[in-house]
């Protein structure tokens, strides 16, 4: 029984929502696989520092390093990194604000691309404490996650702000990686969908035409992030079924779509071969190098 199923045995209402999701899944999984060749035939992927092989249609993996760090601990996971890519490898490390300097110094020149977990939605001005989208590119950033839901939990985060961010983000010509996903709460109540297709739709409403096609989206479920207890590869595919379905309404084709919460080595390849899954968001396992790595392999398999 998957983990929807168990919450759902309480939320009858919700479970015939869930299985319309899951009969568009496969269906939209193989029109999108057509659509993100065709970007890559036009060379569209290749024009994102993200992804800086990427003439191979190889799967994400983006580190979010959360506020750990010191130079010297970050000296030594950046070189075992640097060591360890392969070629094809589509890798990207999101590190504190203070260590972007470190990271494109020490990842320039190699196909690892480096991004922030935040960014101010202003351009500038009188915002202290604030670090802006373009501050971000003059550091080399590739991409910068926005929506986090720690950003969204913590500090007060707004589906609007993260739309305004995601926005901010795209037009210094980086790439946004939004997060979504409900809390466990919300499951239990049968909100997950209402609440994900909010958050993505807040997004969706906002941003220029540009902006959507640049876009990636993680599907990453309060409940999963942090706590070992990673979503089940069901749910996963229900959820990202559910994301690639809205965004095809809205007119966006190729996506990527990645998954996060509690990805590690041992449960990588499972999330990484479900249905839309384009890739994966990495909390905690990417601050051990050779995990991260295990994890890129797994995503080449
Ligand atoms: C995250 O914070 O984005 C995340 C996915 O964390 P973890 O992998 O540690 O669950």
């Amino acid at each position: 029984m998957s983990t929807a199923e168990r919450f759902f045995a309480k939320c009858p209402n919700q479970r015939s929502e869930s299985s319309r999701h899951f009969a568009l899944s496969e269906k939209s999984a193989a029109k999108h696989k057509s659509a993100r060749s065709m970007c890559i035939i036009s060379g569209f992927l290749k024009s994102e520092r993200l992804m800086a092989t990427s003439m191979v249609a190889t799967k994400y993996i983006v580190g979010n390093w959360k506020l750990h760090g010191s130079t010297q601990e970050n000296a030594v996971r950046l070189a075992a990194l640097k060591a360890g890519c392969r070629h094809g490898d589509a890798l990207a490390v999101c590190v504190p604000f203070p260590y972007l300097a470190q990271a494109q110094q020490a990842l320039q020149g190699s196909a690892i691309g480096w991004g922030a977990q935040n960014v101010s939605e202003q351009a500038k001005g009188a915002f202290t404490g604030e670090v802006s989208a373009a501050m971000l590119a003059d550091f080399g950033c590739s991409c910068a996650i926005v929506g986090h839901s720690e950003r969204r939990a913590l500090y007060g985060e707004d589906d609007a702000t993260v739309a305004r961010k995601a926005q901010a983000v795209a037009e210094a010509g980086m790439t946004p990686i939004v997060c979504v996903g409900e809390t466990l709460a919300e499951r239990k109540c049968g909100e997950m969908v209402q609440v994900v297709t909010r958050q993505l739709a807040a997004v969706l409403a906002h941003v220029s035409a540009e902006t959507k096609q640049r876009l990636v989206i993680a599907y990453e479920p309060v409940w999963a992030i942090g706590t070992g207890l990673a979503a089940s590869e069901d749910d996963v595919r229900e959820v990202h079924a559910l994301l690639r379905g809205q965004l095809e309404k809205a007119g966006v084709t190729g996506t990527r779509l990645l998954y996060g919460g509690s990805v590690k080595a041992s449960n990588a390849g499972a999330l990484l071969n479900t249905a839309n899954v384009d890739g994966a968001l990495v909390g905690g396992a990417s601050l051990d190098a050779e995990e991260f790595l295990k994890i890129a392999q797994a995503a080449r398999a």
